[in-house]
């Protein structure tokens, strides 16, 4: 596939500082935009980053058509880029859009349109240690009709921001058992904006008593753990790798995936099944959980340092190179940046 390319004149490059680099709050030069109108993928380009227009009356500002997909890109020393499966993104984006009613994305316009923009702009991709090019692809309904139906028009955007490591503190998250971020029946599994949106004000609540980010636990009886945040949860007790299994109201993780088959490569022993929070608590308290930490393309994977229920705390023990998590980072890290063998056939230059 083809489509005009509009530089960026100038670049913006050299004004950013490489060694500060906040999540999320710089961007790359370029954007590629592809545009669903009446049943037609049309204007496929790269443009300049820069605002969009969008009628007061588009469609997902006030119905919440908008879904997102988060992934990276890395370099290695030979200056060839390197993607983590990134066909997975895809796919789940494909999973997304049916589930906000929304028409998938051909497979062309999504990886051509990557595989271009990544290209234009691979001088953004900084190297090092838990630095890589975020990519954020973004979907989102722009009908100028108010009235709640599927929209007929959309745009589809794919931007990147150069990032370094997320969690820069101590993790500490507090179990939550009065709000739910999705239900069975719900779009949890989704990557859908509005998920994130209705889980901002408990966030802040957890917040407000010291915590980072709360673990989610099932709307039903909330006595059983889901995820945290934007990352899905692993624990190790007894040195056995436990993370909840999956189901419609989690979103089913790459790094997540990618975390237990390494696991399971390496001789260990894992449960996916339910993971209730007594469980937890009581292996809190005997000692017996060794690890826990949250999985997710942005975070990596973050050790988690104290779990808060009910107003008590518990810390875990703290997360070095020898621990499962610390080598699954390790591991991970020089597979996506090229620099061991891949076993699993991950990492794409597409
Ligand atoms: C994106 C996301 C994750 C992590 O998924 P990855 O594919 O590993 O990046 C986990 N939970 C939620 C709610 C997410 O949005």
């Amino acid at each position: 596939m083809s489509f005009p390319v509009t530089q960026a004149n100038p670049s913006r490059i050299s004004q950013i500082d490489f060694n500060q680099l906040p999540f999320g709050r710089i961007f790359s030069d370029h954007m590629f935009v592809a545009d669903y109108q009446h049943g037609a993928w049309v204007n496929a380009r790269i443009i300049p980053f820069s605002p969009i227009s969008l009628s007061p009356a588009g469609a997902v500002l006030h119905y919440g058509q908008a879904i997102f997909e988060g992934m990276k890109v890395y370099k290695n020393e030979a200056g060839e880029l390197l993607y983590f499966r990134p066909y997975e993104n895809y796919k789940r984006m494909q999973s997304s859009a049916i589930r906000l009613c929304m028409p998938p994305v051909p497979e062309e316009i999504f990886m051509d349109g990557l595989k271009e923009l990544i290209k234009l702009d691979q001088a953004w991709i900084p190297t090092g240690k838990g630095r890589s090019l975020y990519i954020r692809p973004v979907y989102f309904a722009t009908d100028d009709v108010i009235g709640v139906k599927a929209s007929e028009n959309y745009t589809f955007i794919i931007f990147t921001s150069p990032t370094g490591p997320y969690y820069t503190d101590e993790l500490k998250v507090e179990i939550e058992k009065t709000y739910s971020r999705s239900n069975r029946g719900g779009t949890g599994y989704a990557k859908a904006a509005g998920n994130y949106g209705g889980a901002l004000y408990p966030t802040r609540l957890a917040q407000q008593r010291g915590y980072n980010q709360v673990i989610w636990t099932d709307a039903a009886t909330h006595s059983r753990v889901e995820e945290s945040g934007t990352m899905n949860l692993m624990f190790v007790i007894n040195n056995v790798l436990v993370t909840p299994s999956l189901s419609p109201s989690k979103l089913a993780g790459i790094t997540r995936d990618s975390v237990i088959r390494l696991a399971q490569h390496w001789g260990m022993k894992v449960e996916e099944r339910d993971v209730y929070v007594e469980e937890i608590l009581t292996a809190l308290e005997n000692g017996t959980l060794q690890e826990a930490f949250g999985t997710g393309t942005a975070a990596n994977i973050a050790p988690i340092s104290v779990i808060g229920h009910e107003g008590k705390d518990f810390r875990i023990p703290e997360a070095g190179p020898e621990t499962f998590a610390g080598k699954a980072l390790h591991f991970l890290d020089e597979l996506k940046a090229g620099k061991i063998e891949d076993p699993f056939g991950w990492v794409a230059k597409l």
